[in-house]
């Protein structure tokens, strides 16, 4: 929440960070212990430790500044006079003086947020809660933009060589060269690391097994629109046109992605199957198998796979004791495309996530007779205004470029504070929808420790339903709800109830989410290189991030993009200038084990 700027922040920032600058210059680290309170975070995406990680308490970023500062070589900390200005804001429920700064390291520009402990005791010299640092460009490898963009005159001066079109079509080709980089999947997460990449000129192809561009979008179920607000998910680069809706339906987002891959000239190969792939430790380069549905199969040998297949990569299919002895269709939630093809049946929907809830709208919409089966306590948010109080930074006024970076500048334990708040503030704002679900039987959480929906997104990517209506058509006994746990077994025509009634059933939906992306990796890549990479998505407990997500992994080569659209925006820069930074020799492949 913007309080109001003052010229003493600016001079209390750039105090702190003059002091900060001198004494890592000094080699006098351990004097950092004065400018830092005793809870304090500072999370680095590259520019000291090429790596995205963050570190928790004075001791240890002590000694991580020590060891990193090295190489690294940062100077010229000033806070930032081109950006949003120093500002009293209230972060997880703490009153900070938060500063936007640029700095210099040896790798390139980068820049960093701030965020000074108002209420210390010392108030000449207050302390630093959290300090984020981040890598903006590599030395020497500046994107072309602006100022900098191609002239075009390869394209014009000479009139009988190949034209811009005549170009395109060679690049996307590939009948003479091999990528640098493969990127499986052309969604929002391979589009914006696609993107990137180009930018920082990456030769880059996107494979995708869908038949047109946008149709992992225009696939999904007839009524879908995005659940949070145009501002919030733009793509890098090219920002949504200003008249655009506030929540996006599926056809306009899948005609946008049409036009970015166009208008940002990205290489994107429509029905191909990545099929997996073998890595050659020696030459650094992958063998992977690519098949068309022209009939034809491509080998390529990239040096770089990016996995951008989302978390719909491979249903989750668990066993419901008795399902085989029902005799109507069973699907999963992936599979479902229209309500239409269901007018007047009888329906059940087992998993009340998103996909559940969606699923069962649309169904009653249809003039289906629905059930939905809960199998566990889900989170239930109205969509407005509860589910957008996460983005209320992006409400503030500063440029999208200073919302992401203040984004990114919020370390795990200031990030789950904060999600607490904000599910608190929501149980509150949604008392009444929360109150008539528990009447109808619905069983409520909060997600653990009360972090809600956003962790549970970010721990296991579900769990949660945003209420476009279907939790209105519980209360109001429209769309039927019964736990899972009375349920006695499936019959031919449908489910045997406990209290001896029975649930006829024409149809049952699976709605019961994906499997993680390790369980992809071990079918494209085998058991060793998915024993290898481990866990990916949900937090690792040492870094305080989330696992293999945006960084170099433990096998050289393959790098995961996923999340919501701000997060491919965001993180899609930092993973590009790794990948750029791996080809032009400044880091290694496979990043060193030990952080500290
Ligand atoms: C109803 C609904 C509303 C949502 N609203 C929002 C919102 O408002 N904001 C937001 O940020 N997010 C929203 N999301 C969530 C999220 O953004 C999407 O799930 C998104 O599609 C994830 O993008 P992605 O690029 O990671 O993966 P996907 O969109 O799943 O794309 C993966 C692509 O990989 C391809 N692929 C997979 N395996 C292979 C292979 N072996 N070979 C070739 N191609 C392959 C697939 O064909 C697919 O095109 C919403 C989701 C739903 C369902």
């Amino acid at each position: 929440m913007l309080v109001k700027t003052d010229e003493s922040l600016l001079i209390a920032a750039n105090c702190w960070l003059s002091k900060f600058e001198r004494v890592l210059s000094s080699s006098e680290c351990a004097s950092i212990t004065l400018l830092f309170n005793i809870d304090c975070h500072w999370r680095d995406l590259l520019a000291f430790t090429w790596q995205i990680t963050t570190v928790s308490g004075i001791e240890k970023i002590q000694k991580a500044l020590e060891i990193y500062s090295k190489t690294a070589k940062p100077s010229g900390f000033i806070v930032d006079v081109l950006r949003t200005p120093p500002r009293r804001v209230t972060r997880a429920g703490v009153e900070v003086i938060e500063a936007i700064f640029c700095f210099k390291t040896a790798f390139g520009p980068a820049s960093g947020v701030l965020r000074l402990l108002s209420e210390s005791a010392d108030k000449d010299s207050p302390k630093a809660w959290t300090l984020a640092t981040t890598l903006n460009e590599i030395n020497g490898f500046e994107e072309p933009l602006g100022k900098k963009r191609p002239k075009g005159e390869a394209y014009s001066r000479d009139f009988c060589g190949p034209n811009w079109l005549d170009q395109r079509s060679s690049a996307i080709a590939y009948a003479d060269r091999e990528p640098a980089v493969i990127v499986v999947g052309g969604g929002q997460a391979g589009l914006s690391i696609a993107a990137r990449l180009r930018q920082l000129s990456v030769d880059t192809l996107i494979v995708d097994r869908e038949e047109r561009v946008g149709d992992n979008w225009r696939n999904r179920y007839h009524r879908l629109t995005l659940h949070n607000q145009v501002h919030v998910n733009h793509l890098p680069y090219i920002p949504f046109p200003p008249n655009w809706p506030a929540y996006i339906p599926k056809d306009k987002i899948a005609g946008w992605f049409e036009a970015y891959v166009e208008s940002m000239e990205l290489n994107y190969w429509t029905n191909t199957e990545f099929l997996g792939g073998t890595y050659d430790e020696k030459n650094e380069r992958w063998s992977v198998t690519l098949n068309q549905t022209n009939g034809l199969t491509r080998e390529m040998h990239p040096r770089h796979v990016v996995m951008a297949t989302g978390v719909s990569g491979i249903p989750n299919l668990p066993e419901i004791p008795g399902l085989e002895n029902f005799g109507g269709k069973i699907i999963h939630s992936s599979e479902y495309q229209n309500g239409k093809d269901w007018k007047n049946s009888d329906v059940l929907i087992i998993g009340s996530g998103n996909s559940g809830h969606d699923i069962a709208q649309d169904l009653y919409s249809n003039n289906a007779n629905v059930t939905l089966v809960q199998r566990s306590p889900t989170t239930i948010i109205e969509i407005e205004p509860s589910a957008q109080l996460p983005y209320a930074l992006y409400d503030e006024g500063p440029t999208l470029d200073d919302c992401d970076l203040i984004s990114v500048s919020t370390p795990f334990e200031m990030l789950k504070k904060s999600h607490q708040l904000i599910t608190e503030q929501a149980k509150i704002l949604d008392e009444k929808l929360l109150r008539e679900l528990s009447h109808m039987g619905f069983k409520i959480d909060f997600g653990d420790e009360g972090t809600g929906w956003q962790f549970k997104y970010l721990q296991r990517g579900g769990g949660y339903y945003f209420n476009v209506g279907c939790s209105d058509l519980i209360v109001e006994g429209k769309v039927k709800l019964i736990q899972f746990s009375e349920i006695d077994g499936f019959f031919n025509e449908g489910a045997n109830i406990k209290n001896g009634s029975i649930l006829k059933s024409d149809l049952v939906v699976l709605a019961t989410g994906f499997k993680g992306q390790e369980y992809l990796v071990r079918e494209l890549f085998g058991h060793r290189i998915a024993k290898k990479v481990g866990p990916i998505w949900g937090f690792d407990d040492e870094s305080q991030e989330l696992r293999n997500m945006w960084v170099r992994t433990k096998q050289a080569g393959l790098w995961f993009i996923a999340g919501s659209f701000a997060q491919c925006r965001i993180f899609s820069k930092f993973l590009g200038l790794q990948i750029k930074a791996c080809e032009s020799g400044i880091i290694p492949l496979i990043p060193s084990n030990n952080f500290l």
